[in-house]
Order: structure tokens, then C-alpha cells, then sequence
């Protein structure tokens, strides 16, 4: 039975979230946490042997890499922005009568150097700038990101985790990696007894050329994602994503191989709070109850 009212109902009453009245913002109870951290881990042992470096970056980025890789132009309906105030005594007095009288304030805010984090690879491309190692090389992250898209659902969040593995180097090497990782990933969930499958898939760029846009990901067969039914069965939700971006990144970056030519780069994202409800719907609201199997897997 699929129910987006019901499902909630059961993950609040569980704890296993906790509301803040944010649409897509709630917060997330202990055994919540265990379980993700658990499958986080478990993508650490499994991508261990290809010994990737690991990257920690805070969830902002500069406006000016937003603005270096075109995310205003693709995705302006997502994007989330950091204002602050640079003002006098007597404009932050103005605030403060403001807000006491419910009258708007933020006119009185400016734009900082700042915006959220709207995919946890963007601050890794910079780092790749200039001659990579014969290879390339591969990375791995983990962070917040933030996508203005308030709903009730629990599984379309405005601030969530994201695991996310980069790879960049020449083009072949780039694209067998990320096919290798989309049927290393299907085993991994099918694993933990989720019903997942793979499609292609595109980005929801905004507008009309944005249509056009998402048509020829597909048709060059450059997003895949693995879905599983968490709210509902015809519509399966995305838990993790495959993406080849060509040179669109490196061409901006200077990134370029050993031997000069332009890089390619590819990477891949589990939605971490995607992945823990999939599992919590698959499984019960109670991992104590949960197969053998998929505990031991997870910790649990
Ligand atoms: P994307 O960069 O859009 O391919 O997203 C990478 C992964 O993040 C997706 O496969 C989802 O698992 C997850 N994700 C994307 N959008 C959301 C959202 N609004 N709420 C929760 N998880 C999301
Ligand atoms: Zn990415």
C-alpha cells in the first residue's frame, strides 16, 4: 500500500522524523540517522578498493561558481541564495520595528558572496583545474544540499544529504566507470531487499529550453537513476543518480589530462534520506524487525 498521508503519519509517530512546519525540512530521529549512517557506510566499503579521495566542503558555494557553471540559467527555480545585512543603526532599527509590526523586511538584506550547495560535487570541479594525473582521479564527498522544492512528501526534501562519487579523466574511462557503478549500485540495493530498478532519466531545466535540454539528455543517454516504490507504485522515487556531464564542467574549469587533451567528468549521488525511507518502507518502521541480512549489512 502506497500513501504519502499514511507514510508520514507512521514515520512521525516512529520518530523516525520529527516536523518543523518546513515543507521538506524536517528533522530526523536517532534510529533515522543509524540507518543512514549505516548505508553510508556500507557505500564506503563498497567503493573501497578503488581508493578515492575524500573531500569535505561546507554546504555554500561561491555565487560565482553558480554563475561560472550556468545554474541560473538551467535551474533558477531550485536555487537558494544567502542574504545578510550591511546596513546602518537606523536600518537595522527599521528591521526590527518592521518584524514587530508583520510588515516585509528582507528588502533590507543584500546578497552575500555566498549560495547553498545545490549539488555535493559543484566545489569539487575547481579543485581538478589544470593537468590531472595519468587516469585521472576520482573523489568522494558528503554533504547537505539544498533545492528550493517545499512538499509534503517526505521523500522530496529542501535540505537533504548527498553521497556523491566523482570521476574525471578521458571520456571512455569516465563513462565505463560510471556504467560499472550503475550495475555495482542495483546489486548494492537489490541487496538490501529494495525493488530497484534503472531508466534513463533527465534534470528538471526550467522552461521551454529547458524541455528541449532535458529531450537531448536522454536521448544521448547522459543521466540514469535507480528508482524504487517508497510513495507510490507507478511513480517509483529516484534514490540515486548517474551522471556523464561531457566537458560542460572541465571545458569551464580548464580541466585537461596528462596529455593535454579536455577532461571528462562523471559522477554519481545517493540521496542518503532517499535511500533510509526506501528502506523504512520496504521494511517497517522497526529495524530491530527487519531481516537478518539487511541489519548485519547495515549495522544495525
Ligand atoms: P540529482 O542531482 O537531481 O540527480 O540528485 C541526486 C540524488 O539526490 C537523487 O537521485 C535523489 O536520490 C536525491 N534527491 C534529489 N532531489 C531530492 C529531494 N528534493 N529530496 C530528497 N532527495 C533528493
Ligand atoms: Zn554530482
Amino acid at each position: 500500500m502506497y500513501d504519502i498521508e499514511t507514510f508520514y503519519a507512521g514515520l512521525v509517530e516512529h520518530g523516525l522524523i520529527l516536523p518543523t512546519g518546513i515543507r521538506g525540512g524536517y528533522g530526523r530521529g536517532a534510529v533515522f540517522e543509524k540507518i543512514l549512517r549505516g548505508f553510508n557506510e556500507l557505500v564506503s566499503r563498497t567503493a573501497a578498493p578503488d581508493g578515492a579521495e575524500e573531500m569535505t566542503f561546507p554546504p555554500i558555494v561561491a555565487r560565482t561558481l553558480i554563475e561560472k557553471v550556468g545554474y541560473m540559467n538551467s535551474f533558477p527555480q531550485l536555487a537558494g541564495s544567502v542574504h545578510s545585512f550591511f546596513g546602518n543603526e537606523a536600518q537595522a532599527r527599521d528591521i526590527t520595528s518592521r518584524t514587530q509590526a508583520g510588515e516585509r523586511w528582507e528588502d533590507l538584506l543584500d546578497i552575500t558572496e555566498v549560495m547553498l550547495t545545490p549539488a555535493a560535487c559543484y566545489p569539487v570541479y575547481p579543485v581538478f583545474s589544470g593537468l590531472l594525473p595519468n587516469g585521472g582521479r576520482l573523489v568522494t564527498v558528503l554533504n547537505w544540499v539544498y533545492r528550493h522544492e517545499p512538499s509534503d512528501e517526505p521523500t522530496r526534501l529542501q535540505s537533504f544529504r548527498m553521497r556523491e562519487y566523482i570521476r574525471v579523466g578521458r571520456s571512455e574511462d569516465v563513462v565505463a566507470w560510471r556504467d560499472a557503478w550503475l550495475l555495482r549500485s542495483l546489486e548494492l540495493l537489490r541487496g538490501l531487499g529494495l525493488a530497484a530498478q534503472s531508466d534513463v532519466a533527465s534534470d528538471p531545466f526550467f522552461g521551454r529550453a529547458g524541455k528541449m535540454m532535458a529531450a537531448n539528455q536522454v536521448d544521448q543517454r547522459l543521466k540514469f537513476e535507480i528508482l524504487v516504490p517508497v510513495i507510490s507504485e507507478e511513480k517509483p522515487t529516484a534514490i540515486c543518480s548517474f551522471n556523464w556531464h561531457q566537458d560542460h564542467f572541465s571545458s569551464k574549469f580548464g580541466i585537461r589530462n596528462a596529455d593535454e587533451s579536455l577532461a571528462s567528468t562523471a559522477c554519481l549521488g545517493f540521496g542518503l534520506e532517499r535511500v533510509t525511507l526506501a528502506l523504512i518502507k520496504a521494511h517497517g518502521y522497526d529495524p530491530q524487525r527487519w531481516p537478518e541480512a539487511v541489519r548485519a549489512q547495515l549495522s544495525l
